[in-house]
């Protein structure tokens, strides 16, 4: 039981998958929405895949608006769009190097 992982759902493919596998994106107190690398931050949170088709899929379709329950501009996608490849391509190393 100790090495239990919780398992998460993909907002835009439904995957399920362990935590680790999945980005998680929170909207803060102030309404604004991130990236949350540690996946430990305070708020509302959304997952999604570690992979650029997902978070594509979860914008066009406003996914991310509606699990998060706030309005998202176009600039704070974009800026959302930076840090998540950012994290996923460093993810992508530590997790290649773990996953066995
Ligand atoms: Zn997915």
């Amino acid at each position: 039981m100790a090495t239990h992982t919780p398992i998460r759902t993909c907002i835009a493919c439904g995957t399920k998958s362990d935590k680790r596998s999945l980005l998680r994106v929170v909207r803060g107190a102030d309404g604004s929405v991130c990236v949350d690398a540690s996946g430990k931050a305070a708020g509302r949170g959304a997952y999604v895949c570690k992979n650029a088709k997902c978070f594509e899929a979860a914008r066009k379709k406003r996914t991310f608006e509606s699990k998060l329950r706030v309005k998202i501009s176009a600039a704070a996608y974009d800026r959302l769009e930076e840090e998540f490849s950012t994290v996923c391509a460093e993810s992508a190393n530590t997790c290649s190097r773990d996953g066995e």
